[in-house]
């Protein structure tokens, strides 16, 4: 045992063995990106079992994403001998789940609850803005739902909120309404899992008591991105006894538009006595030039509570730097790079294309897919957030709990069944009335004219919900039911266009309902259901097949590739337009540049193109200032206008794509260059036309925005 303890600490530095052993107190460990951090808090925990100070039922550990969950049982499972699963180990959702399902009377909830993810969420609140004959104009769904679930994350009821404006009133009434609505369903959001579960544990003393006593330690990583809730919850459930061990990075804090305060981070030292934060400050993730980039980056940022990383890797390659003519050029360059590190013996998986927003990942794609290159894609649509895969959810959620109204809404004429609007809204306005769901609303014959065919859609329910229940079905052959039965597998079937992979897609469904393991058998279909609405919220990549890894920064937050590429690094994409606008969202902006370049081990590129299609329109953005705020002799740059000037084209796009320019020298100048003028400013080359003494060039001014010059006229110097 001793020398099994000894291989659990074997080759920690100082820092990190004095986290991993730190006795069972409180502790913030207030690291940079690759310290570590996780790695301690997954060997703390092994240390405190083998070691017995804890047994598994006395070990909370809060994860940020399901995958990170998985992962950490996975290696806590190689490390001690232990039931991984007595242990609660989780996110904050996936935890008050747990906490929920077990509680559900306290909670007042059916044991049947289902979770609206985001997108459910809001088609309930569209659905009741509609009922109450609110307009979406004046109130904007998307407000309404930022509204709630702000409240929500700040541990908020509609009851105790209050205003003196007429709109923030009708916001506080939606939002009551909302819940009431929620209550009516039986489903609880993701704001609500943990709103409804710290409520529960604030009650009920005797529930807080059990937990207190239970929860000998409670760990959390990348505490730096808690909320308010988030934190309050973990104050109670470690009470007065309890420790809370926590590791994190402010320089990492990239979740504050959804309500995350490192402000927890200071209160966490307050509220639970700590000293100083235990700080480690050597890097083993990165080479060292990537460290220095990274360093030098995050020195933009005032208000740090400040640390120093260091590598011994050794410096390692430069950083490469590559500017392209259009996103499509970006995405054909990353394309050939990725093929040539292939070649060279990297495997895919090792490697991600990291973007700021999800839109730009369809160029990408695109050039994969015609590369026939394997990828996977995390944050977009992701498997559970697909139109067949949600229908068929729907039908099993009926199976789970018939008063789902949004379920109900989903699928009571998919596939068509001629149940039209009107029906629809007859049945709304009888639940309405009497205060009963949907469902209840059509078995009480409240259709009016079309009585008949919604009976057939009830009965047609009834027979699977007896189906599944009667017939021992297991989960697998219950999905499969289901997709058959629905009419849904008929529908595709006759879809020639998409059918196919929607198809596809619904297989995948019913092999991921055959590889379910549910904790208790008894109630796979419920969990089943949970873990698909909790996976759709979560946009976090797999580890899988041998595939190139496309993700948003966000999703990357906390792991690791041997190659990284950076992309679109553009004023007004990388920072976001949306975060230019004040200090404090740029900083938000440069912390998740400095999550995006700490995911890199060896190889780091960084992208950007000279214009871009977004949104359906073009654009001719600047170079983002993170790549100037990176010292210079870090970059290597591979764009072709590096080049020397005399044996290039001035314009070296493709031929094919502009036959009409001429191929000469635009007047000394190039298309990527930074030139100055002396009223509009500095600004980008971005085209040219003409020959010789005829030159025109089109520039985008950072301040005055594109425009033609004749460079006969115009004062143009190199900037
Ligand atoms: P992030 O802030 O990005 O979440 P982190 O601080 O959690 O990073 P880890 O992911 O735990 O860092 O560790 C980064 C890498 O360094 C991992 O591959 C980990 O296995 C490795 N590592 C950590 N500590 C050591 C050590 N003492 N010796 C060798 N490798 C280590
Ligand atoms: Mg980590």
């Amino acid at each position: 045992n001793v020398a099994a303890q000894g291989s659990l600490l074997a080759g920690l530095n100082t820092e990190q063995l004095s986290a991993v052993t730190w006795p069972n107190k409180s502790a913030l460990v207030l690291a940079g990106a690759g310290s570590g951090k996780t790695r301690v808090l997954t060997t703390r925990i092994a240390w405190l079992l083998s070691t017995g100070q804890a047994n598994p039922a006395g070990i909370l550990g809060v994860t940020f994403t399901n995958k990170a969950a998985r992962e950490m049982q996975t290696r806590l499972a190689a490390m001690v001998p232990v039931n991984v699963r007595a242990m609660w180990i989780g996110t904050f959702h996936g935890l008050c789940n747990r906490f929920l399902r077990l509680h559900h009377r306290d909670a007042g909830l059916p044991n049947t609850f289902q979770i609206l993810d985001s997108a459910d969420q809001m088609s309930a609140i569209k659905r009741l803005m509609k009922s109450l004959d609110v307009s979406d104009e004046r109130f904007p769904p998307k407000a309404v739902q930022g509204f709630i679930s702000g409240n929500k994350e700040n541990g908020q009821r509609a009851d105790v909120l209050s205003a003196g404006d007429p709109y923030t009133r009708k916001l506080i009434e939606l939002y009551a309404a909302y819940d009431a609505q929620c209550r009516r369903e039986g489903v609880v959001d993701f704001a609500e899992l943990l709103l409804r579960s710290y409520e529960v544990l604030v009650a009920n003393q005797a529930l807080r008591a059990h937990y207190q006593a239970r929860f000998s330690h409670i760990l959390v990583d990348e505490f730096q991105d808690t909320n308010r809730l988030q934190y309050a919850w973990l104050k109670l459930l470690a009470g007065d006894m309890g420790s809370v061990f926590a590791v994190g990075d402010d320089d990492q804090s990239i979740y504050a538009f959804r309500g995350a305060e490192v402000g927890n981070m200071r209160s966490l030292l307050n509220d639970f006595a700590i000293a100083e934060p235990i700080r480690l400050e050597q890097n083993y993730r990165s080479a060292g030039n990537i460290l220095t980039a990274a360093n030098a980056l995050i020195e933009n940022n005032d208000g740090r509570l400040g640390k120093n990383l260091w590598t011994d890797a050794g410096e390692g390659e430069p950083i490469r730097l590559y500017e392209a003519y259009s996103d499509g050029e970006e995405a054909s360059f990353i394309v050939d790079e990725v093929k040539a590190l292939q070649r060279d013996g990297w495997n895919l998986a090792g490697m991600a294309v990291l973007y700021r927003s999800n839109a730009q990942s369809r160029v990408l794609e695109h050039a994969l897919v015609n590369a026939n290159l394997p990828y996977r894609i995390y944050g977009g649509l992701r498997f559970f957030e697909r139109q067949e895969v949600k229908h068929a959810l729907a039908y099993l959620r009926l199976v789970a709990n018939p008063d789902d109204d949004n379920a109900v809404l989903r699928v009571i004429n998919v596939p068509a069944r001629g149940i039209g609007a009107r029906t629809v809204e007859n049945l709304l306005a009888v639940s309405r009335e009497q205060g009963v769901s949907l469902w209840q609303a059509a078995c009480a014959g409240g259709a009016g004219r079309s009585a008949g065919k919604v009976s057939d859609f009830v009965a047609l329910i009834e027979s699977l919900r007896a189906r599944s229940e009667n017939a021992e079905l297991t989960l697998a052959e219950a999905v499969s039911l289901v997709v058959d039965a629905s009419g849904l597998r008929a529908m595709y079937e006759a879809d020639r266009k998409e059918g196919e992979e929607r198809l596809a897609n619904l297989d995948e469904l019913i092999n991921a309902a055959a590889s379910f393991m549910p904790d208790d058998p008894q109630a796979a279909l419920v969990e089943f259901l949970t873990a698909a609405a909790l996976e759709a919220g979560e946009h976090q990549a797999e580890a899988g097949e041998d595939a190139l890894q496309l993700m948003t920064v966000h999703a990357a937050k906390g792991l690791e590739f041997s190659a990284v590429f950076v992309s679109g690094l553009e004023e007004g994409l990388f920072p976001h337009e949306n975060s230019m606008a004040d200090r404090k969202g740029l900083e938000e902006e440069r912390r998740l540049m400095y999550v995006a370049i700490t995911r890199a081990r060896q190889r780091l590129y960084l992208s950007c193109a000279q214009s871009r299609m977004l949104h359906g329109r073009s654009s001719y953005p600047l170079r983002s200032r993170f790549v100037e705020e990176l010292p210079e002799d870090l970059l290597k740059s591979l764009s072709v206008k590096a080049a020397p000037r005399a044996e290039r084209a001035a314009w070296a796009a493709p031929a094919a794509s502009k036959p009409q320019r001429s191929a000469g020298s635009a007047g000394g100048y190039r298309i990527g260059q930074s030139v100055e003028h002396a009223k509009f400013g500095v600004g980008v080359v971005i085209d040219a036309e003409g020959a010789d003494d005829d030159v025109r060039l089109q520039i985008n001014f950072a301040e005055h925005g594109i425009k033609w010059l004749d460079l006969r006229y115009a004062k143009l110097t190199p900037a």
